[in-house]
């Protein structure tokens, strides 16, 4: 099944970019980003391997959940509305998407009804793009600030979508500056942040992503084909 070599594919490309630089490529986790395809094309992923799925829609996500072994987990990528936080809050092993102070309070008010800790990732919109969602470098530290007093939140890492570019070398900056931003905060031991997930990457871009230190790569194209 061509999923299955995909998958291969891209995981000895991971493989290859650690290697380039000298990291270890147990450090590098693949989320095999399925929004858009059929359950069949998720469990074709799950029986050559995947574990990790990626969504950016609530509703596509929960509907996928069930449908699905209960050992793969859920990546929520996608913008999140305030009023659909309830309805991911205990389902996803990460969100990825935490992209403003407004969105953070929700998950930590969900979270404490329902009693658990949800771990998130800040998205940070590194390149400053107007089209997109999330932190300003220099607003990370301060939501920090209010974030590490959340008991049912934790700070996980940094999420970032690089520009869309026909030459992944174009992004390795942006890779690199959040990189340093990464290192930086993860060295200031703040309480209820961890720092140990830089989740950056796409198909286009995934090896660079990693060579600058990505420690999550979200690959969808490349394995499910086209959307
Ligand atoms: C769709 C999506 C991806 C995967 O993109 P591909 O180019 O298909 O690999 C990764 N991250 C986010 C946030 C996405 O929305």
């Amino acid at each position: 099944m061509e999923i299955r070599e995909n998958l291969r594919k891209i995981e000895e490309q991971i493989g290859e970019a650690c290697r380039r630089v000298g990291r270890d490529e147990r450090e590098v986790t693949l989320v095999a980003v399925s929004k858009t395809k059929p359950v069949d094309m998720l469990k074709s992923a799950y029986e050559a391997g995947a574990r990790q799925f990626g969504e950016n829609k609530v509703q596509e996500l929960v509907s996928k959940i069930p449908q699905m072994p209960s050992d793969a987990k859920w990546h929520m990528i996608g913008h999140l509305q305030t009023n659909k936080v309830r309805q991911v809050t205990g389902k996803t092993a990460l969100i990825h998407s935490a992209d403003s102070i407004r969105l953070v309070r929700e998950i930590e008010k969900e979270s404490a009804r329902q009693e658990l800790v949800t771990d998130i990732l800040l998205e940070v919109n590194a390149a400053r793009e107007e089209s997109k969602f999330g932190f300003f470098l220099e607003e990370v530290e301060e939501a920090l600030c209010e974030i590490k007093n959340f008991p049912h939140v934790k700070v996980r890492g940094l999420m970032t979508i690089a520009p869309f570019v026909s030459c992944a070398e174009d992004n390795r900056g942006v890779f690199r500056k959040l990189y340093q931003f990464y290192v930086d905060i993860k060295s200031k031991n703040i309480d209820n942040v961890t720092m140990d997930i830089l989740s950056m990457g796409m198909t286009g871009d995934f090896q660079v992503a990693i060579e600058e230190g990505a420690t999550m790569v979200r690959v969808g194209t490349g394995i499910f084909g086209a959307r």
